[in-house]
């Protein structure tokens, strides 16, 4: 069988390491030609010189020189690109079949974008292209036969667990709603009147699942599950009333999916990100991933609850931008990627972040989205509301 040449946008961050790993353990069936990343030049040096990249690309323009010094220095003879042409060079090259799309934020969305035009097979990781652009997104995608594999762990879930042609609808599918699970984050049982005092240290601290900074504090916040509510409305075609949050504690079943009949299937697994990465990476066979199996026998503690929407108002304000739809979403997680950027920085409590994205929420303008351009224009807009608001918080 020829291997799969294989382009990971965001290779140095959590699930780009993930997904070197699994790749590495199926050596012969992939080939990894793209490595992109931000600003880590060691460690993009490091990839591209263990897995022979053709092409490696920094989006910082400044490091260009210091990322070719560093491939030179370990023999590596990849080819060296640079800033937003060069992350759209390699979502797009011609030998691509799989790009894996593990950008964090907004700034994924152009080179995933370009993916969707060029007709690759998608695994998308970043969430946010979805939350920002997902009707335009979808429509780029089905225009081109891009086919998207949900790499998040809830949806790559949902998807195993969805009958063949859901796209068409999941009603005539049998489905009733679609149940997303959500671990709760470090601060499940903190009251409300300590979390004005936690930590960037401790927000990133997540219970299951090693992941990247702003992934961890949007879990501490419950706005990574509102994230992934409208993700699930593209990803499945479904209507907002078809989608439901669950805190599941101990993330072992990584999401649901409710039938007309009162069936539920559900994914289990244990948190490791390799396992959804190696499903979509080989879909529809299946590969090791490495990762350990889980010890039913053990698992006499599966909890299930409602979400608290008053601890947590980052959910329900997602939930509202889902519904208003339009240019809402990509306004909330404009809002809520600044008031991150800015909790992290120490700049802003953490009981700031939902205040942030709700005053957001009220002072924008909600308009209609018709292209990628308008969807940038309205990201831009909202972060700039974002960071004038921030000032009265602070
Ligand atoms: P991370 O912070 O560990 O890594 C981010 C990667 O993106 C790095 O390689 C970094 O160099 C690159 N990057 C950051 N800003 C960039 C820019 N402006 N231009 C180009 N590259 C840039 O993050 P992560 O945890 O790996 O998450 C990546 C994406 O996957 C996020 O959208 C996250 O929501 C999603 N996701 C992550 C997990 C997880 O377990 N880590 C699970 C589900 C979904
Ligand atoms: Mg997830």
């Amino acid at each position: 069988m020829k291997p799969h040449n294989v382009c990971i946008l965001g290779a140095t961050g959590s699930i780009g390491d993930s997904t070197l790993d699994v790749i590495a353990r199926n050596a012969g069936r992939f080939r990894v030609v793209a490595l992109a990343a931000h600003r880590n030049v060691e460690k993009l040096a490091d990839q591209c010189a263990r897995f022979g990249a053709r092409l490696a690309v920094i989006a910082d323009p400044s490091l260009e020189g210091e990322l070719q010094a560093a491939l030179r220095a370990r023999g590596a003879d990849s080819e060296v690109l640079s800033g937003p042409a060069g992350l759209l060079h390699a979502a797009g090259m011609e030998e691509i079949d799989i790009v894996m799309a593990a950008i964090v934020g907004a700034a994924g969305l152009e080179p995933a974008f370009r993916a969707a035009q060029r007709g690759k097979r998608i695994l998308l990781a970043n969430k946010e292209s979805l939350v920002i652009a997902g009707e335009v997104f979808m429509a780029e995608a089905r225009r081109n036969d891009a086919r998207i594999l949900p790499v998040d762990s809830e949806h790559n879930a949902i998807f195993q667990s969805l009958p063949a042609g859901f796209e068409q609808g999941l009603d005539g599918a049998g489905v009733e709603r679609i149940i997303l699970t959500a671990s709760g984050g470090p601060f499940l049982e903190l009251a409300a009147s300590e979390l004005g005092r936690v930590t960037p240290a401790q927000a990133c601290k997540h219970p299951n699942w090693d992941m990247g900074r702003k992934i961890s504090v949007d879990s501490a916040t419950l706005m990574n599950k509102g994230l992934e509510v409208i993700e699930a409305r593209w990803l499945f075609n479904a209507r907002p009333d078809q989608i439901e949050v669950l805190i599941h504690p101990q993330s072992i079943v990584h999401s649901m999916v409710s039938y007309r009949d009162g069936s539920i299937l559900a994914q289990m697994g244990t948190p490791d990100m390799r396992t959804p990465i190696a499903h979509a990476l080989a879909w529809p066979e299946r590969i090791d991933a490495g990762v350990e199996r889980l010890d039913l026998a053990r698992m006499n503690d599966l909890e299930f609850r409602q979400p608290d929407l008053e601890r947590f108002p980052c959910l329900g304000l997602a939930f509202e931008a889902m519904r208003r739809g339009d240019s809402a979403p990509a306004a909330l997680n404009a809002a809520n990627e600044v008031a991150v950027e800015y909790f992290l920085e120490g700049r802003l409590g953490f009981d700031r972040i939902p205040q942030l994205v709700a005053a957001v929420m009220d002072r924008v303008a909600i308009v209609p989205l018709t292209g990628l351009e308008d969807v940038l224009e309205q990201d831009r807009t909202a972060r700039r509301i974002a960071q004038e608001h921030a000032v009265t918080l602070q």
